[in-house]
């Protein structure tokens, strides 16, 4: 088809990953594209997570087999395009028992991760004996270890990398820029864009109530904390916290551990920081495992972020980490969604515009 100009003025308001990654893509296609930050790019949520790229194997428990896949997906494109800041990461997850009911369903859970990945499975999981030479020797009640593979970044390095593209593409950064004011026919602070996206991560629906545009989607705002140990790691290790309800996990974290994460609900998005009771939880359910405790003079720094979890009837442990992009004529809006999955996000956008 000859003859379609592509070239639109899309205006982003929110320089997240979900923004940065969006503006890439569309930059990519030819459109031309100015990103409106009301701080610095990826200095809220997108550098506050775990550091994983996944599709999050915990989520298989809930059956969100979609978000996995497209998680999986995603993490692919990650370790192929930036191979410099990410990397393949083996998990270990440690059992008493090798005749638990949990070994079993997590040995099987693990086992269908793979086949959504298909070919681009990362490697094959195994169950093994523990291994005394770790760093972290846990207890010795801690038998069996069933490992697999995920992949991992360095979000500073990488994001160093995606704001340098994103130079190179011509997109218009703007930081310490905050909208107050839009509509939906393309007006941003006074200027006029073909296309607007709204990709302010746990602000939207806050946003689009403030400029009298009906929110579809209610967010439940999610705390999640992690905690930096002075102690090298080997590999990752994935275990249930002292409230079984779910998982944490302690990864190699440049020469110390990054260990987390909680899940708290708070009322708004703003300056999230840890609160006593989520380090004593992270410390106890760490301790449990391991044959020397960690101490508090170990724990180096700590960081929180609040998750735009789209609200949903189930428990918000349970909640999906989907997203969910609302067309209102020429605004879009993004909720929801994860740092692996915003290349998904991207290529629904790119098709949308
Ligand atoms: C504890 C925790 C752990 C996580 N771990 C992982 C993980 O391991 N792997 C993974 O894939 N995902 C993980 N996530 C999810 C991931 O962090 C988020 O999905 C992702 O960072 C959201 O990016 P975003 O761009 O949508 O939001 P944000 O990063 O919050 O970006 C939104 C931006 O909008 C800006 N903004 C807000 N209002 C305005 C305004 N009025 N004008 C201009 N700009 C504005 C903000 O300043 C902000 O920079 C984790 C999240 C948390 C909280």
């Amino acid at each position: 088809m000859d003859g379609i100009l592509l070239n639109k003025k899309i205006g982003i308001i929110g320089g997240g990953i979900t923004g940065l990654i969006v503006g890439i893509f569309l930059a990519k296609e030819g459109h031309k594209v100015s990103i409106f930050e009301k701080n610095t790019l990826l200095s809220e949520t997108s550098s506050k997570t775990t550091k994983l790229l996944h599709g999050g194997l915990r989520y298989l428990e809930n059956f969100h087999f979609n978000e996995v896949k497209n998680g999986l997906n995603d993490r692919s494109w990650w370790l192929e395009n930036f191979p410099d800041h990410t990397r393949k990461l083996k998990i270990l997850i440690p059992f008493k028992n090798i005749f638990s009911l949990t070994l079993i369903k997590s040995f099987f859970g693990i086992k269908l991760y793979e086949f959504l990945a298909g070919a681009k499975n990362l490697g094959k999981s195994s169950i093994s004996k523990q291994i005394k030479s770790d760093h972290f020797v846990l207890k010795d009640s801690y038998k069996t270890y069933l490992s697999f593979f995920d992949g991992s970044m360095d979000d500073e390095s990488l994001g160093r990398e995606l704001i340098s593209l994103a130079k190179e593409l011509n997109i218009e950064i703007l930081e310490f820029n905050e909208v107050k004011n839009f509509d939906t026919q393309g007006a941003v602070n006074k200027r006029h864009f073909d296309k607007i996206i709204l990709a302010v991560g746990p602000w939207s629906k806050m946003l689009l109530e403030q400029n009298k545009i009906k929110s579809q989607k209610d967010i439940d705002f999610i705390k999640g904390s992690h905690l930096i140990i002075n102690r090298r790691l080997e590999s990752g290790l994935m275990f249930s916290g002292i409230c079984k309800s779910r998982y944490i996990f302690a990864l190699p974290y440049k020469d110390h551990t990054l260990l987390g994460t909680t899940e708290e609900k708070v009322s708004h998005p703003e300056f999230p920081e840890i609160s006593k009771d989520e380090m004593k939880y992270l410390v106890d359910s760490f301790n449990q495992i391991l044959r020397k405790p960690i101490s508090k003079n170990e724990i180096i720094s700590a960081y929180s972020g609040v998750r735009p979890l789209i609200k949903s009837k189930e428990n918000f442990h349970k909640s999906s980490r989907d997203f969910f992009i609302q067309e209102n004529d020429s605004l879009l809006t993004i909720f929801g969604g994860k740092w692996t999955t915003s290349p998904t996000i991207a290529r629904k956008i790119v098709t949308m515009i």
